[in-house]
Protein backbone atom coordinates (compact mmCIF):
# COMPACT_ATOMS: atom_id res chain seq x y z
CA UNK A 1 0.00 0.00 0.00
CA UNK A 2 1.13 3.40 -0.86
CA UNK A 3 2.47 5.47 2.23
CA UNK A 4 1.88 8.69 0.39
CA UNK A 5 -1.77 10.19 -0.77
CA UNK A 6 -1.79 10.24 -4.17
CA UNK A 7 -4.43 11.92 -6.95
CA UNK A 8 -5.05 11.81 -10.82
CA UNK A 9 -1.83 13.38 -12.89
CA UNK A 10 -3.69 15.47 -15.27
CA UNK A 11 -7.36 15.45 -16.11
CA UNK A 12 -9.00 12.24 -18.31
CA UNK A 13 -12.90 12.13 -19.59
CA UNK A 14 -15.36 8.95 -20.68
CA UNK A 15 -18.86 9.06 -21.10
CA UNK A 16 -21.91 6.84 -21.98
CA UNK A 17 -25.12 6.74 -20.50
CA UNK A 18 -26.04 6.33 -17.08
CA UNK A 19 -27.32 2.38 -15.86
CA UNK A 20 -30.45 3.54 -14.00
CA UNK A 21 -30.85 7.06 -15.60
CA UNK A 22 -30.04 5.89 -19.47
CA UNK A 23 -28.90 9.84 -19.51
CA UNK A 24 -25.92 10.57 -21.62
CA UNK A 25 -23.55 11.39 -19.15
CA UNK A 26 -19.66 13.19 -19.80
CA UNK A 27 -17.21 12.65 -16.32
CA UNK A 28 -14.16 14.02 -16.19
CA UNK A 29 -11.30 12.94 -13.50
CA UNK A 30 -9.15 16.04 -11.69
CA UNK A 31 -6.43 16.01 -9.85
CA UNK A 32 -7.25 17.41 -6.02
CA UNK A 33 -5.23 18.55 -3.11
CA UNK A 34 -4.05 16.38 -0.34
CA UNK A 35 -6.81 15.97 2.45
CA UNK A 36 -9.69 16.98 -0.10
CA UNK A 37 -10.83 13.07 -0.69
CA UNK A 38 -12.89 12.06 -3.59
CA UNK A 39 -15.65 14.33 -4.69
CA UNK A 40 -18.30 15.14 -7.32
CA UNK A 41 -19.19 18.67 -9.09
CA UNK A 42 -21.74 18.18 -11.42
CA UNK A 43 -21.60 21.07 -13.73
CA UNK A 44 -25.41 20.76 -14.92
CA UNK A 45 -26.84 22.40 -11.60
CA UNK A 46 -27.24 26.22 -10.25
CA UNK A 47 -23.23 27.39 -9.42
CA UNK A 48 -22.64 26.34 -6.23
CA UNK A 49 -24.80 23.33 -5.44
CA UNK A 50 -23.36 20.77 -7.19
CA UNK A 51 -20.52 19.54 -5.22
CA UNK A 52 -20.97 16.35 -3.18
CA UNK A 53 -18.20 14.41 -1.03
CA UNK A 54 -18.22 11.02 -1.99
CA UNK A 55 -18.51 9.79 2.14
CA UNK A 56 -20.78 7.87 3.99
CA UNK A 57 -22.41 10.61 5.61
CA UNK A 58 -23.63 11.46 1.77
CA UNK A 59 -25.26 8.21 1.28
CA UNK A 60 -28.72 9.30 0.53
CA UNK A 61 -30.25 6.07 -0.95
CA UNK A 62 -28.58 2.79 -1.47
CA UNK A 63 -31.59 0.57 -2.39
CA UNK A 64 -30.10 -0.71 -6.36
CA UNK A 65 -26.97 1.57 -6.18
CA UNK A 66 -24.93 3.80 -3.95
CA UNK A 67 -26.66 7.62 -4.50
CA UNK A 68 -24.85 10.09 -3.07
CA UNK A 69 -26.46 13.89 -2.19
CA UNK A 70 -25.98 16.94 -0.70
CA UNK A 71 -28.13 19.66 1.30
CA UNK A 72 -29.38 21.53 -2.10
CA UNK A 73 -31.16 17.79 -3.01
CA UNK A 74 -28.65 17.21 -5.81
CA UNK A 75 -27.24 13.55 -6.07
CA UNK A 76 -25.18 11.22 -8.01
CA UNK A 77 -26.34 7.67 -8.50
CA UNK A 78 -24.20 4.25 -8.95
CA UNK A 79 -20.79 5.92 -7.78
CA UNK A 80 -19.63 2.33 -6.47
CA UNK A 81 -17.95 1.54 -9.39
CA UNK A 82 -16.01 4.50 -9.71
CA UNK A 83 -15.08 4.30 -6.37
CA UNK A 84 -14.12 0.69 -6.52
CA UNK A 85 -11.85 2.11 -8.95
CA UNK A 86 -10.24 4.61 -7.16
CA UNK A 87 -9.63 2.16 -3.72
CA UNK A 88 -8.17 -0.15 -5.90
CA UNK A 89 -5.82 2.01 -8.04
CA UNK A 90 -4.65 3.74 -4.70
CA UNK A 91 -6.13 7.21 -5.41
CA UNK A 92 -7.02 9.55 -2.51
CA UNK A 93 -8.30 12.92 -3.95
CA UNK A 94 -10.24 13.55 -7.14
CA UNK A 95 -12.48 15.75 -8.43
CA UNK A 96 -14.86 14.35 -10.44
CA UNK A 97 -16.85 16.20 -13.09
CA UNK A 98 -20.41 15.04 -14.04
CA UNK A 99 -22.59 17.04 -16.29
CA UNK A 100 -25.60 14.41 -15.34
CA UNK A 101 -27.54 13.04 -12.05
CA UNK A 102 -25.41 9.18 -12.78
CA UNK A 103 -21.47 8.03 -13.30
CA UNK A 104 -21.59 6.70 -16.69
CA UNK A 105 -22.06 3.25 -16.59
CA UNK A 106 -19.65 2.12 -19.17
CA UNK A 107 -19.24 -1.67 -19.95
CA UNK A 108 -20.82 -2.15 -15.81
CA UNK A 109 -17.51 -2.78 -14.42
CA UNK A 110 -15.17 -0.69 -12.89
CA UNK A 111 -12.29 -1.69 -15.44
CA UNK A 112 -12.68 1.91 -17.75
CA UNK A 113 -12.18 3.65 -14.46
CA UNK A 114 -9.18 1.72 -13.62
CA UNK A 115 -7.82 2.29 -17.69
CA UNK A 116 -8.88 6.01 -16.89
CA UNK A 117 -6.64 6.40 -14.10
CA UNK A 118 -3.97 4.60 -15.75
CA UNK A 119 -4.19 7.18 -18.70
CA UNK A 120 -4.47 10.09 -16.06
CA UNK A 121 -1.19 8.77 -14.08
CA UNK A 122 -1.08 8.43 -10.79
CA UNK A 123 0.73 11.69 -8.78
CA UNK A 124 2.20 10.58 -5.20
CA UNK A 125 1.52 13.94 -2.92
CA UNK A 126 3.74 15.21 -0.35
CA UNK A 127 1.22 14.10 2.44
CA UNK A 128 1.24 10.82 4.45
CA UNK A 129 -2.11 8.63 3.53
CA UNK A 130 -4.13 7.43 6.43
CA UNK A 131 -5.93 4.21 6.80
CA UNK A 132 -8.46 3.09 9.23
CA UNK A 133 -7.37 -0.31 11.80
CA UNK A 134 -9.85 -1.79 12.73
CA UNK A 135 -9.38 -2.89 16.17
CA UNK A 136 -12.47 -5.12 17.24
CA UNK A 137 -14.75 -7.62 15.16
CA UNK A 138 -17.64 -4.99 13.97
CA UNK A 139 -20.84 -7.26 12.57
CA UNK A 140 -24.12 -6.35 10.99
CA UNK A 141 -26.08 -9.06 10.57
CA UNK A 142 -29.94 -8.47 8.63
CA UNK A 143 -30.91 -12.52 8.51
CA UNK A 144 -30.23 -13.85 4.98
CA UNK A 145 -27.52 -11.09 4.58
CA UNK A 146 -24.57 -10.46 6.76
CA UNK A 147 -21.50 -8.84 6.51
CA UNK A 148 -18.55 -8.32 9.11
CA UNK A 149 -14.92 -7.15 9.45
CA UNK A 150 -12.05 -8.20 11.75
CA UNK A 151 -8.74 -6.60 12.21
CA UNK A 152 -6.17 -7.34 9.63
CA UNK A 153 -2.73 -6.23 8.58
CA UNK A 154 -4.31 -5.98 5.15
CA UNK A 155 -7.90 -5.36 3.67
CA UNK A 156 -9.01 -9.28 2.05
CA UNK A 157 -12.77 -10.01 1.39
CA UNK A 158 -14.77 -13.33 1.57
CA UNK A 159 -18.00 -13.05 -0.16
CA UNK A 160 -20.52 -15.36 -0.50
CA UNK A 161 -23.62 -15.09 -2.86
CA UNK A 162 -26.70 -17.58 -3.65
CA UNK A 163 -29.55 -16.84 -6.29
CA UNK A 164 -32.65 -18.53 -7.04
CA UNK A 165 -30.85 -19.04 -10.40
CA UNK A 166 -28.90 -21.68 -11.49
CA UNK A 167 -26.84 -19.15 -14.16
CA UNK A 168 -25.14 -18.02 -10.45
CA UNK A 169 -26.86 -21.01 -7.68
CA UNK A 170 -23.78 -20.42 -4.99
CA UNK A 171 -20.79 -18.86 -5.72
CA UNK A 172 -17.81 -17.77 -2.78
CA UNK A 173 -14.47 -16.05 -3.34
CA UNK A 174 -11.58 -15.11 -1.11
CA UNK A 175 -9.49 -12.18 -2.07
CA UNK A 176 -6.69 -10.52 -0.68
CA UNK A 177 -6.11 -7.34 -2.40
CA UNK A 178 -2.64 -7.43 -3.80
CA UNK A 179 0.04 -7.45 -6.48
CA UNK A 180 -2.53 -6.02 -8.58
CA UNK A 181 -5.03 -8.47 -7.75
CA UNK A 182 -8.07 -5.90 -7.84
CA UNK A 183 -7.10 -4.79 -11.34
CA UNK A 184 -7.06 -8.13 -12.83
CA UNK A 185 -9.69 -10.17 -11.02
CA UNK A 186 -12.33 -7.75 -9.83
CA UNK A 187 -12.05 -4.67 -11.93
CA UNK A 188 -13.48 -6.20 -15.02
CA UNK A 189 -16.49 -8.04 -13.56
CA UNK A 190 -19.59 -6.62 -14.44
CA UNK A 191 -23.30 -5.77 -12.99
CA UNK A 192 -26.01 -7.92 -13.68
CA UNK A 193 -29.27 -8.43 -13.34
CA UNK A 194 -32.21 -10.35 -14.84
CA UNK A 195 -34.54 -10.14 -17.65
CA UNK A 196 -37.77 -10.92 -15.94
CA UNK A 197 -37.66 -7.89 -13.57
CA UNK A 198 -36.59 -5.65 -16.10
CA UNK A 199 -39.95 -4.41 -16.73
CA UNK A 200 -40.84 -4.05 -13.03
CA UNK A 201 -37.45 -1.66 -12.36
CA UNK A 202 -38.08 0.23 -15.53
CA UNK A 203 -41.60 1.37 -14.03
CA UNK A 204 -40.28 2.27 -10.98
CA UNK A 205 -37.53 4.29 -13.06
CA UNK A 206 -35.00 1.90 -12.85
CA UNK A 207 -32.47 0.34 -14.81
CA UNK A 208 -33.43 2.66 -17.89
CA UNK A 209 -29.91 2.43 -19.49
CA UNK A 210 -29.38 -1.01 -18.84
CA UNK A 211 -28.49 -3.06 -21.59
CA UNK A 212 -26.23 -5.85 -22.97
CA UNK A 213 -23.41 -3.21 -23.49
CA UNK A 214 -23.13 -2.59 -19.42
CA UNK A 215 -24.58 -5.43 -17.37
CA UNK A 216 -24.99 -9.16 -17.67
CA UNK A 217 -28.31 -10.44 -18.54
CA UNK A 218 -29.89 -13.66 -16.94
CA UNK A 219 -32.62 -14.84 -18.82
CA UNK A 220 -33.80 -18.30 -16.32
CA UNK A 221 -31.13 -20.51 -17.59
CA UNK A 222 -29.06 -18.68 -19.33
CA UNK A 223 -26.53 -15.47 -20.09
CA UNK A 224 -28.20 -13.27 -23.11
CA UNK A 225 -24.93 -11.54 -23.39
CA UNK A 226 -23.53 -13.09 -26.77
CA UNK A 227 -20.32 -12.81 -25.46
CA UNK A 228 -20.99 -14.78 -22.31
CA UNK A 229 -19.44 -14.58 -18.95
CA UNK A 230 -15.94 -12.69 -18.27
CA UNK A 231 -15.30 -15.05 -15.51
CA UNK A 232 -16.93 -18.46 -14.48
CA UNK A 233 -17.96 -16.62 -10.91
CA UNK A 234 -17.83 -13.26 -12.56
CA UNK A 235 -21.21 -12.44 -10.37
CA UNK A 236 -19.44 -12.60 -6.70
CA UNK A 237 -16.61 -10.65 -8.45
CA UNK A 238 -18.90 -8.08 -8.81
CA UNK A 239 -20.15 -8.07 -5.80
CA UNK A 240 -16.81 -7.96 -4.36
CA UNK A 241 -16.11 -5.19 -6.42
CA UNK A 242 -19.25 -3.30 -5.26
CA UNK A 243 -18.30 -4.29 -1.54
CA UNK A 244 -15.10 -2.45 -2.23
CA UNK A 245 -16.27 1.05 -3.74
CA UNK A 246 -18.87 1.34 -0.95
CA UNK A 247 -16.38 0.82 1.65
CA UNK A 248 -14.29 2.89 0.04
CA UNK A 249 -16.89 5.60 1.18
CA UNK A 250 -15.08 5.43 4.87
CA UNK A 251 -12.82 7.76 3.49
CA UNK A 252 -9.34 6.03 3.65
CA UNK A 253 -8.53 2.27 2.90
CA UNK A 254 -9.69 -0.08 5.90
CA UNK A 255 -6.95 -2.74 7.52
CA UNK A 256 -9.61 -5.86 7.70
CA UNK A 257 -10.63 -8.56 7.09
CA UNK A 258 -14.32 -8.49 5.56
CA UNK A 259 -16.41 -11.50 5.64
CA UNK A 260 -19.87 -11.22 3.65
CA UNK A 261 -23.34 -13.77 2.85
CA UNK A 262 -25.28 -12.06 0.49
CA UNK A 263 -24.66 -8.52 1.32
CA UNK A 264 -25.21 -5.75 -0.37
CA UNK A 265 -24.88 -1.66 -0.41
CA UNK A 266 -27.08 -1.29 1.88
CA UNK A 267 -25.59 -3.74 4.78
CA UNK A 268 -22.13 -2.28 2.80
CA UNK A 269 -22.78 0.74 4.28
CA UNK A 270 -24.66 -0.65 7.49
CA UNK A 271 -20.94 -2.17 8.87
CA UNK A 272 -19.27 1.40 8.16
CA UNK A 273 -22.00 3.18 10.44
CA UNK A 274 -21.71 0.35 12.68
CA UNK A 275 -17.78 1.27 13.16
CA UNK A 276 -17.89 4.55 13.24
CA UNK A 277 -20.70 4.20 15.84
CA UNK A 278 -18.44 2.53 18.35
CA UNK A 279 -15.30 4.73 18.47
CA UNK A 280 -13.08 1.49 19.89
CA UNK A 281 -14.00 -0.52 17.62
CA UNK A 282 -10.82 1.85 14.81
CA UNK A 283 -8.28 4.11 14.70
CA UNK A 284 -6.16 6.30 11.92
CA UNK A 285 -2.59 4.93 11.16
CA UNK A 286 -0.25 6.40 9.42
CA UNK A 287 1.40 4.35 6.63
CA UNK A 288 5.27 4.24 6.75
CA UNK A 289 7.33 3.82 3.76
CA UNK A 290 9.29 0.12 3.92
CA UNK A 291 12.76 0.22 3.70
CA UNK A 292 13.06 -1.37 -0.08
CA UNK A 293 10.89 2.15 -0.88
CA UNK A 294 7.63 0.27 -1.13
CA UNK A 295 5.08 0.22 1.82
CA UNK A 296 3.79 -2.54 3.58
CA UNK A 297 0.44 -2.56 6.16
CA UNK A 298 2.21 -4.52 8.52
CA UNK A 299 4.91 -1.99 9.24
CA UNK A 300 1.79 0.56 10.14
CA UNK A 301 2.13 2.15 13.41
CA UNK A 302 -1.15 3.10 14.82
CA UNK A 303 -1.28 6.49 15.77
CA UNK A 304 -5.11 6.75 17.02
ZN1 LIG B 1 -22.30 -2.94 -9.01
Amino acid sequence: MRASQATVERAVHCSSIGLHSGVEVEMSLHPAPPGHGIRVRRTDVALGTGEIPCDLAHVVNDRLSTVVGNRHAVTVATVEHLMAALAGMGIDNAVVELDGPEIPAMDGSAAPFVDLIEQAGIEEQDAPRRAIRLRKPVIVDRGEASISMTPADAFSIDFRIEFDSPVIDRQEMSIAFANGAFVDDIAPARTFGFVDEVDRLREAGFALGASVDNAIAIDRQRVVNGDGLRFDDEFVRHKILDCVGDLYLAGAPILARIVAVRSGHAANHDLLRAMFADEDSWAWSEIPPAENGESVPAAMAAIG
